[in-house]
């Protein structure tokens, strides 16, 4: 099952949410990982990861990691703001 947390209280949040009630607009999901003293930490105990894909869409942007040591998948999502978007629609 993968989980979404956001990045600024790491509180899980549900899935659809753009907006966490703390005001953060940063969110991460996946499976199989956890909020270490390192921030996001793999399960399998690593806490590197890599980017492979990273994706601008209008109203956020979104990348891919992979874990370096066991390929994991965790994917953050990034929430633009109205100033965010017009500038991107400009
Ligand atoms: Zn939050
Ligand atoms: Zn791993």
């Amino acid at each position: 099952m993968s989980k979404t947390f956001c990045m600024s209280c790491k509180k899980e949040v549900s899935e659809d949410l753009n907006k966490c009630e703390c005001g953060g607009e940063f969110f991460v999901y996946g499976d199989k990982f956890h909020f270490g003293v390192n921030g996001i930490t793999c399960n399998c105990g690593n806490d590197k990861f890599s980017l492979n894909l990273h994706m601008d869409y209008k109203e956020k942007a979104v990348s891919n990691f992979n874990c370096t040591k066991c390929s994991n998948l965790v994917v953050t999502e990034s929430y633009r703001d109205k100033d965010d978007l017009m500038y991107v629609l400009e």
